[in-house]
């Protein structure tokens, strides 16, 4: 499943290349995958400007002026640029083709993803209910040291929840408890306000590496041109079970928190 890295990375290459950019005509081949009526969603994307290509939390938002497009790739949704990536025309979801003669491809092997037209003010009342962007001078240490406060819940399955930080999965919880020496199983009340900093602190360089190293590919996220991510060659715990852990040498475990796998070194975050 994609998280913030994936498509942060996909929203920079399209931010490059589509800004000014009219689409002429849109295809939904699958409407299951429009949120709302898939006639309006032709008939308000259709001849509408790209101006912009943003990211807010997992979502990519395209600004039209008055009106967004906003995707959420789900767990296999790819946007490729021109359609040339060699995939089962099966899985292509919604074509926009450009004034430009450029093709923009929503794939999507699963169909968990969505694609959204809607107003602005539409968008920014349901942008509200997202917590803060990790990268962002909003998400502090201390503000994560106080909301931990209050929760008992494990402190890998609390950083996963989009209410307290927004765009950290399963990959990027566990890789960054590892850095910040924390281990997954505390009660997030039990962190100590130098954890809350190491743990803010990882969050932040975690995601930066992961972004400058054009995310991670476990098995579907592709960017923009159709690549896979470098960043899963620097992976240090996730998807390592019984590998040694490169800070200490002792083989990294795995446990299920919360339905979903955890990866850890049982010595550095003791
Ligand atoms: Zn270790």
């Amino acid at each position: 499943m994609p998280e913030l890295p994936e498509v942060e990375t996909i929203v920079r290459d399209l931010a490059r290349s589509l800004p000014g950019s009219t689409i002429a005509r849109v295809e939904v081949l699958k409407p299951d995958l429009i949120g709302g009526d898939a006639a309006a969603f032709v008939r308000g994307l259709t001849s509408s400007r790209i101006r912009g290509v943003t990211r807010r939390a997992k979502n990519i938002v395209f600004d039209l002026g008055a009106h967004r497009l906003v995707v959420n790739l789900g767990m296999t949704g790819r946007l490729l640029m021109s359609g040339d990536a060699g995939e089962q025309p099966t899985h292509i979801g919604v074509t926009f083709r450009l004034a430009s003669e450029r093709t923009l491809v929503y794939h999507d092997v699963r169909r968990f993803g969505c694609l959204e037209y809607m107003t602005a003010g539409e968008w920014e009342d349901r942008e509200t209910a997202f917590g803060p962007e990790p990268l962002s001078d909003d998400f502090t240490a201390a503000e994560l040291y106080d909301l931990s406060r209050g929760s008992r819940v494990a402190v890998k399955t609390w950083l996963m929840d989009q209410r307290r930080v927004v765009g950290v999965g399963n990959i990027y919880a566990s890789e960054s408890l590892h850095r910040a020496r924390v281990d997954p199983r505390r009660a997030a009340n039990s962190l100590s306000r130098g954890d809350a900093n190491a743990v803010h602190r990882a969050i932040r360089e975690t995601l930066l590496e992961a972004i400058e190293f054009r995310g991670t590919t476990l098995l579907d996220y592709r960017d923009a041109s159709g690549a896979p991510g470098g960043f899963s060659a620097r992976l240090r715990v996730y998807d390592r079970a019984g590998e040694p852990c490169a800070v200490c040498g002792t083989a990294i475990e795995r446990i299920v928190q919360g339905g979903r796998s955890t990866f850890f070194c049982p010595v550095c975050q003791s």
